[in-house]
């Protein structure tokens, strides 16, 4: 028998306040109002009453440390460039993809590794520490939940700050593949642009031409961002183990996502044919709206960092 949770769509109040997020990162965050106080005291009771509190979030909650997403309206990548995230068979198919790739991430690495966690990381990684939080799935691949210190945690689409070897399986850090990028191509230099959620930036097919890129120094193998590409699956074992990780769990919170992407949405489906109770936070329409029992639009750092654990 299905609970009676009556789905909550809160609407948020027209009057501005003075925002807590810096000016140079609202370019990346879509536009809202303040999430008004009626919708702050159902979260809350919300996160009260978890006692195993399940959190999946997205790159909504990203924005707000500088790091675009790709779907939001107007500020997203979708909207604002022609440009579209790397496949992962072309990139296992084409050298010249690989170069042309790499090359871009090469040049935003310095900036796109910078970046840090902001309110929401660390609100629920205090989460975390109190015991509130059971386990959290991110489809962020930035490294700004363990950045913030988030143990229990799982990367659905891995993490840019990791290297994977397609030949021998092998996983190396990013920042030592960049020292591998600067000594090969010692006179090479070209700008950083707007840095996609991957790190790619956007250079020109002639800045790329003469760009080395190093293979695997134990096998020889084509060296990978240790990221879910598009067209790629997200490993069986680690979706299941997140499931098990799910059945633990007493409540669900999606945070920053629209969940347009079903490797996270299946989560929500899982917690729903549980009869979970499920709450989502972010601006705009989700995926998963007609599943939750209660809905709060409104930025997750601003939000989360007024929301207690008990
Ligand atoms: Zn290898």
């Amino acid at each position: 028998m299905r609970l009676p949770w009556r789905t909550l769509t809160l609407h948020t109040t027209p009057v501005r306040r003075a925002s807590s997020v810096p000016a140079s990162v609202l370019n990346f965050v879509p536009a809202c109002n303040t999430t008004d106080a009626h919708s702050l005291d159902l979260l809350q009771d919300f996160v009260s009453q978890a006692r195993r509190l399940f959190v999946i979030s997205g790159a909504g909650l990203s924005t707000e440390s500088g790091i675009p997403d790709y779907r939001s309206e107007g500020v997203g990548l979708y909207a604002r460039t022609d440009r579209r995230p790397m496949q992962h068979a072309e990139f296992v198919r084409s050298a010249k993809s690989r170069q042309r790739y790499w090359a871009r991430n090469f040049v935003g690495w310095p900036q796109f590794s910078s970046h840090q966690p902001n309110t929401a990381h660390k609100a629920l990684q205090q989460w975390e520490e109190k015991g509130k939080l059971h386990w959290l799935v991110t489809q962020n691949v930035d490294a700004l939940h363990s950045k913030a210190g988030q143990k229990r945690m799982t990367e659905l689409h891995g993490c840019t700050h990791r290297v994977l070897c397609l030949g021998c399986g092998v996983i190396s850090a990013r920042e030592q593949l960049q020292r591998r990028f600067v000594a090969l191509n010692p006179d090479w230099g070209a700008q950083a642009g707007a840095v996609a959620p991957d790190g790619d930036v956007f250079l020109d097919d002639e800045q790329v031409l003469h760009f080395r890129v190093p293979s695997c120094e134990d096998c020889g193998g084509i060296l990978k961002p240790d990221v879910t590409f598009f067209g790629d699956n997200v490993n069986k074992a680690t979706v299941q183990f997140v499931q098990d990780r799910l059945a633990e769990s007493d409540a669900v919170l999606v945070v920053g996502s629209s969940l347009q992407v079903y490797s996270g949405y299946r989560f929500v489906l899982a917690a729903s044919d549980r009869k979970l109770p499920i709450a989502i936070l972010n601006i705009g329409l989700t995926r998963a709206d007609h599943l939750a029992k209660l809905k709060v639009s409104g930025r997750c750092g601003e939000v989360l960092s007024v929301i207690h654990p008990f």
